[in-house]
């Protein structure tokens, strides 16, 4: 079963994963109200996202309105304009075909500074019944085309199930995105509660595409996909 990105957003919160805060709107009005409340909690960026069953929105067209499937807004007005433009159009991306999904659902959240986006999943490995956490320095960008172009960018460590992910497993893997001092220590406490998160929560699949530094070395999930 997949579930959208503000469901998989919530269930990772509540195993200590850090995300952006964001909250879940069906209406122009609830988006509004969305934005008003993440501005009370300190929010000057906000950034809209059609909740559909399928990646590749921020590169993906509305049928009506030519909307983009995620829209950063610099304002609660540029909200209500963006959430206009999407509730009730098709969104077409490379990962819904030409028919496209209708967005009844959207994810008014807070538009965060990238420093740096990379890519992290975890899932059975059927060849070797084992658990795989794979990481990539190329965020943003699908993990089939990394496997196909530059395979050697995906670093990988197996976990039997049952068996604890190692803290050193994990530094491996933060290791290897290249992080350093607090954002290294921000990256293994994200790896193993996120892996934490997988195991409890009974996943076929976990994709954070992108995982991002920011500026201030804090690590979030910018985006979520939970199978
Ligand atoms: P999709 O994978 O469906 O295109 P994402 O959630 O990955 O959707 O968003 C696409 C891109 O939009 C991200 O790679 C990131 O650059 C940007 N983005 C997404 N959410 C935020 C956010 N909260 N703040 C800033 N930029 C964001
Ligand atoms: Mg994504």
């Amino acid at each position: 079963m997949k579930i959208h990105e503000y469901q998989a957003k919530e269930i990772l919160k509540s195993y200590g994963v850090p995300v952006p805060d964001g909250i879940a709107a069906t209406s122009v009005d609830e988006a509004v109200e969305a934005a008003k409340k993440l501005e009370e909690n300190g929010a000057t960026l906000f950034v809209v996202k059609a909740q559909i069953h399928a990646g590749g929105r921020g590169k993906g067209r509305t049928k009506k309105n030519n909307a983009k499937g995620v829209i950063l807004c610099k304002s609660v007005e540029e909200v209500k304009e963006a959430a206009e433009s999407l509730l009730g159009d098709v969104l077409v991306t490379i990962q819904t075909g030409e028919s496209g999904q209708l967005v009844q659902r959207l994810y008014v959240t807070d538009g965060v500074d990238i420093e740096k986006e990379f890519y992290l999943g975890i899932l059975l490995d059927r060849a070797l019944s084992k658990n795989v956490i794979m990481v990539s320095t190329e965020g943003g960008v699908e993990i089939e085309k990394v496997a196909e172009e530059t395979p050697e960018k995906i670093v990988k460590e197996w976990v039997e199930p049952g068996m604890p992910l190692q803290v050193n497993q994990a530094r491996h893997l933060a290791f290897a995105l290249g992080l350093e001092g607090e954002a290294l220590k921000k990256g293994i406490k994200f790896i193993m509660a996120i892996y934490n998160a997988y195991v409890e929560t009974d996943s076929d699949m976990f994709e954070i595409n992108p995982l991002i530094l920011t500026p201030d070395n804090d690590i979030l999930a910018l985006d979520a996909k939970v199978t």
